[in-house]
């Protein structure tokens, strides 16, 4: 089965799924406080990038419609990073990792939406500069 809070598969009868899943569950939860309810787990999160790309690919829609779709898809994409990450919960901020990311994936979203987002969340030239 798959938990509906941390979207953890085990088998509910074997002991060490269910005890690696309550720690998984543990983590998760711990994420969910620290980053807000926004921060979702892998199977709501395709849920949302299913519901919202077709969204931000419509150019006959407003672009604030466009672009807030967007933000639903880029908090899909920092839940990821921070599942990848062990759900660390002194991880970047969304409004941080952002403008990495669009850095990172020129193309992810159609060329509109990319420039209101690069307004929104102006990229960290300082902090680049910084790393090199
Ligand atoms: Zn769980």
């Amino acid at each position: 089965m798959k938990c509906e809070i941390c979207g953890y598969q085990f088998i509910p009868w074997e002991k060490t799924d269910q005890k690696e899943h309550t720690q998984h569950c543990k983590k998760f939860l711990k994420a969910q406080r620290k980053y807000g309810n926004d921060f979702v787990n892998y199977y709501e999160g395709e849920k949302i990038k299913q519901e919202n790309n077709p969204v931000i690919d419509d150019s006959s829609k407003d672009i604030r419609t466009r672009v807030n779709a967007a933000w639903r898809v880029l908090w899909v994409y920092y839940s990821r990073e921070i599942r990848l990450n062990g759900y660390k919960l002194n991880f970047c901020s969304f409004k941080a990792f952002v403008p990495d990311f669009l850095y990172q994936n020129p193309s992810i979203f159609p060329a509109d939406v990319m420039k209101e987002l690069r307004v929104r969340y102006p990229s960290g030239a300082r902090k680049r500069r910084k790393a090199v």
